[in-house]
């Protein structure tokens, strides 16, 4: 019973630290898409998304 207290207390300051990171612009960018074609930049791109967040953004290549 402890042990999974202290892990909910773990995981609960995990994703305070991570919010607090992303609000910082210290994203987990994960790749979403690798060499998309963007017709706007008309260049390939890689769609790049943030784990935590949601947040999005292009890496041009
Ligand atoms: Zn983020």
């Amino acid at each position: 019973m402890a042990k999974i207290l202290t892990f909910k207390k773990a995981t609960a300051r995990d994703r305070n630290r991570g919010k607090t990171l992303c609000s910082s612009n210290f994203h987990r960018w994960q790749v979403v898409t690798e060499k998309r074609f963007d017709v706007k930049h008309g260049r390939l791109v890689t769609v790049l998304r943030c784990t935590r967040c949601g947040k999005e953004r292009l890496e041009l290549l």
